[in-house]
């Protein structure tokens, strides 16, 4: 069977190793002229990193990632913590793997190794997809350059402007939160020594929330600023914003959140607006199907939109090995992932609207505290246990 994934991001190249390991050729059809991603960090929680693991990158994982200690919500005045949870070896003892929190480059970058390793063929890049064309022999990618590829399966791992969702189930409607994610890195050696508890620290206040946390073995202080706003809606990991501009939304916050917002390298802030939008009915076709963001794409208040996209990978990849007929198992990997993906989807828009709510009391002007839904129920699933794997 020759499958086509359309997408080199995190959850195209986790379906790649998840296929590969079941001894499947998979080609990735990139956009990009060369393979990385952009500056920013980003969690995996426990449900993520049992497929991170069973894919084979435990120990590259362990070697790039920083171990948040705890989660700690933190009053955006004085920096004093009203909530404070466990998430080191307490998490991993609870859900069976641990809380990761990684340079997005490094975990790309570790992917790619470990595919590459499998298969030196397996990525093409400069290779953009605009349009795909199904019939009952197989379906055809079609590249802006004119150039095409027939596959017996596609798999749009394309993004949230997915042109394989576009071309196989039409446009779907999104609506701008009013929220946009700021977002930039400081090196830990910049900042005074312990500056930054080695923590998810969240810092709460009217109408914002700043998150702040290592990553890559704890050399960088990423962090991500919320910020309402009611009239800029682009959704881009590349749109640079103005730092200076940034701060002026932090005056009267605590020294860490205004010092990790001025040590910020001009230039190297960027900005991200937060859409949401309804579940898909549906993903698949007999020959296509979609995972990560072109599925479902979702705010990222419960950071879940990558761990989502990798437990899509390998529930995938399992449907397709134990189904000799692709279009049932097509079939079987949809039914498997639409409630639990839309129950995260409504969960996160959820989780940011709490975050937002909070921040303001009775009087409309003082700070209250954060509240969080236990995510127990997101962490304790385990795709692999569920869809082991059954080759060799
Ligand atoms: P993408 O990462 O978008 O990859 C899609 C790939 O497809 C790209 O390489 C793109 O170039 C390529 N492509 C697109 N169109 C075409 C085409 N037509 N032809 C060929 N190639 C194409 N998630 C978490 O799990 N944890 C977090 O902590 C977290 N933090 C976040 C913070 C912010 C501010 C935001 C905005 C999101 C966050 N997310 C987080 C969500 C996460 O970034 C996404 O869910 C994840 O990147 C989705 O992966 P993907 O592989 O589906 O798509």
């Amino acid at each position: 069977m020759s499958i086509a994934i359309v997408g080199a991001g995190i959850g195209g190249l986790a379906a790649a190793l998840a296929l590969q390991q079941r001894g499947f050729t998979a080609q990735i059809f990139e956009q990009a002229t060369g393979l990385g991603e952009i500056g920013a960090g980003m969690h995996l929680s426990p449900n993520g990193m049992k497929v991170m693991n069973a894919i084979g990158l435990e120990s590259a994982c362990a070697e790039i990632a920083a171990r948040p200690q705890a989660i700690s919500t933190k009053h955006f005045e004085t920096g004093i913590a009203n909530f404070e949870g466990p998430l080191d070896a307490a998490y991993e003892a609870r859900f069976g793997a641990p809380f990761y929190s990684f340079h997005r480059a490094d975990l790309h970058a570790a992917l790619v190794d470990a595919v590459l390793g499998n298969d030196p063929a397996c990525i093409t890049v400069d290779r953009r997809v605009v349009d795909v064309v199904e019939d009952a022999d197989g379906v055809t990618l079609e590249f802006s350059d004119g150039a095409s590829v027939g596959a017996d399966v596609v798999i749009g791992a394309d993004g949230v402007h997915s042109q394989v969702r576009a071309s196989v189930h039409g446009e779907f409607d999104a609506r701008f939160t009013g929220h946009i994610a700021y977002r930039g890195m400081v090196a830990t050696d910049a900042l005074p020594p312990d500056f930054v508890e080695p923590k998810l620290n969240i810092w709460v206040g009217p109408g914002k929330h700043v998150v702040a946390y290592p990553v890559r073995r704890g050399e960088l202080i990423n962090y991500v600023a919320l910020v309402e706003e009611d009239d800029w809606e682009d959704e881009s990991w590349t749109t640079k914003a103005d730092k200076d501009t940034l701060a002026q939304n932090f005056i009267g916050w605590n020294e860490i959140v205004r010092t990790l917002v001025d040590l910020t390298l001009q230039g190297e802030c960027y900005k991200w607006a937060l859409l949401v939008r309804d579940p898909l009915p549906a993903w698949s076709t007999a020959r296509t199907t979609l995972l990560g963001d072109s599925a479902h794409p979702m705010v990222p208040y419960l950071a879940q939109g990558a761990v989502m996209a990798v437990e899509d990978a390998w529930i995938l990849a399992a449907c397709l090995e134990r189904e000799a007929n692709s279009s049932s198992a097509l079939e079987t990997y949809e039914q498997a992932r639409l409630e639990r993906t839309s129950q995260v989807q409504a969960a996160a828009w959820e989780q940011g609207q709490m975050n937002h709510a909070v921040g303001r009391n009775a009087e409309g002007d003082r700070f209250q505290g954060g509240t969080f839904a236990d995510p127990s129920w997101i962490y304790s699933y385990d795709a692999v246990d569920l869809y082991p794997l059954q080759t060799r």
